[in-house]
């Protein structure tokens, strides 16, 4: 019986879990369906808490050195109704985000993960697996049976393993998604400010400075995000067209112009789909979802990746010798601040990405002067630095 575990994915949060837990002197074996992993994906904004895992783990001077700090989130309406203004500074004076491209900061994890020598097998995609009291039995694409000790699924809010595990659980494919792509920032562009410029809810521009996918690079990359409804989504490039879809962004917010100058190519733009993942608990048995596989949410409030980190983090506190009960005090653990996230993505995100009218005309007319209240503020500024697990009070410590 092998002691190792598995972990099933190894994007944010089966890179990160894999190596906090060989830190901690666990056996660990990543399982990842892709053959040659490759650093990409859209831009993310790692809030205080996700930075706090990556100084864990010696990664955030690396982190620092590819990315772009952001002060200040700024959202408009196309009349020029401010929405949206926190800074990092209200919610302590030495806070920041980070923006920061999918690609650098998996480069830092792999690249963590081969210094700890760590069993990875690309190109293996795990499809089944089945738990007794003594382990867990692995099925793999090719057929082949391997058993570990434990098993952690971290392969994303779309996991088919997930419905393996005797858990109450549902998941909601969201009805909008986006399209995205990192720009050259253009001489000049500000870049220090995360920027949205929003029509009801049905239209979005998201611009965000995410630095440079490795230390060589000179280029600094802006990382453009436009909502569309996921009806849309399919087949774009002929029904739209890349020209039509420009015309639309400078429409909606001028300023983007020089930005779009080397935006000439509909291959550029990648699309993104998410959905809402809802487990009862993460933990059944000798298994534990960590990461979107165990609550996927939309990208609205920046929170995943940050999240996948946090869970590599906090399961690395709770290692004992008993699988399943490091895995339900993982759970436990993990609690309040997941279902906070949950809800307030759940809650906000039709404000931003929907066609309704009433949810987008009252965040017009109340967030804005909700946020020059200084309790509102700080509350809002403490959900986006990803610290809350609750909605009154409650704040993380990692
Ligand atoms: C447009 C967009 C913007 C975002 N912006 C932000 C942001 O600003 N801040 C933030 O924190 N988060 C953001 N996110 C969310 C963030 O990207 C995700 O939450 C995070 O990447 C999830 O990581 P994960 O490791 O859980 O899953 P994934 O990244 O989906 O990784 C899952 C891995 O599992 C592998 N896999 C799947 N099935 C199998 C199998 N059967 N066997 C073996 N391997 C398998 C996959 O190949 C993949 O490598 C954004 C997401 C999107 C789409």
């Amino acid at each position: 019986m092998p002691e190792s575990i598995a972990i099933v994915g190894a994007g944010v949060a089966g890179a990160a879990a894999a190596i906090r837990l060989a830190e901690r002197g666990v056996s660990v074996e990543l399982y990842e369906a892709v053959a040659e992993p490759r650093p990409i994906g859209a831009g993310l904004l790692l809030q205080p808490t996700g930075q706090r895992v990556l100084t864990a783990m010696g990664l955030l001077d690396g982190a620092l050195a590819l990315g772009r700090r952001v002060d200040r989130l700024f959202g408009d309406t196309a009349s020029g109704r401010a929405v949206l203004d926190m800074s990092y500074r209200r919610f302590h004076p030495e806070a920041y985000g980070l923006g920061i491209q999918r690609g650098a900061l998996m480069g830092l994890l792999w690249g963590r993960v081969r210094e700890l020598g760590i069993r990875w097998h690309c190109g293996v995609a795990v499809e089944g697996f089945e738990q007794d009291e003594q382990g867990v039995a692995l099925k793999l694409a090719d057929g082949a049976a391997v058993r570990h000790s434990a098993l952690i699924l971290a392969n994303g809010s779309f996991s088919r393993l997930r419905e393996r595990m005797n858990v109450d659980q549902h998941v909601r494919a969201f009805p909008w998604g986006a399209v995205w792509t990192v720009l050259p920032a253009p001489p000049g562009y500000p870049e220090i400010e995360l920027r949205q410029r929003f029509r009801s809810a049905s239209q979005m521009l998201g611009l965000m400075p995410v630095g440079k996918t490795h230390p060589g690079d000179g280029e600094r990359g802006i990382n453009l995000f436009w909502s569309l409804p996921v009806a849309d989504l399919e087949g774009w490039q002929q029904r739209l067209g890349l020209d039509r879809l420009k015309q639309q962004m400078t429409t909606l917010f001028p300023d983007v112009a020089p930005l779009l100058t080397s935006l000439h190519d509909a291959a550029q733009l990648r699309e993104a789909r998410y959905a809402d993942v809802w487990m009862r608990r993460w933990h059944d048995g000798r298994v534990l979802a960590i990461g979107d596989c165990a609550h996927g949410m939309s990208p609205q409030l920046g929170q995943g990746a940050n999240m996948a980190l946090i869970d590599a983090h906090e399961l690395a506190a709770e290692v004992g010798d008993d699988w399943p009960q490091v895995f339900e005090r993982y759970s436990r653990r993990r609690r309040a601040h997941l279902r906070f996230y949950g809800q307030a993505s759940k809650g906000l995100t039709p404000m931003f990405q929907s066609h309704a009218v009433v949810a987008p005309w009252l965040r017009d007319r109340f967030f804005g002067w909700g946020g020059r209240l200084p309790y509102i503020h700080q509350q809002s500024i403490a959900t986006l630095a990803g610290v809350k697990t609750g909605w009154l009070w409650g704040r993380l410590k990692l």
